[in-house]
């Protein structure tokens, strides 16, 4: 059985940090800035800042977002 709950990550508001580092969201590397990445907030609930890496967004990986699990392209 597949459990989209195994990821238990519920743990106050949602808080974009400027402190932390972009992450890509789909490879988990971090997105260098002089690195053509992209920042978007999650399509599905807006609270979330979600961040792919210049690999990532040619590749087309998919990502997913860590609030509310949606997956997109
Ligand atoms: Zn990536
Ligand atoms: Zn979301």
């Amino acid at each position: 059985m597949m459990s989209l709950e195994a990821q238990l990550s519920s743990k106050g508001p949602a808080i974009v940090d400027a402190s932390n580092p972009p992450i890509c969201s789909s490879c988990g590397k971090l997105v260098a800035p002089l690195e053509k990445g992209v920042k978007f907030p999650c399509p599905n609930c807006g609270s979330v800042t979600l961040w792919r890496c210049k690999d990532c967004r040619s590749l087309g990986v998919r990502y997913v977002c860590p609030k509310c699990g949606f997956e997109g392209p």
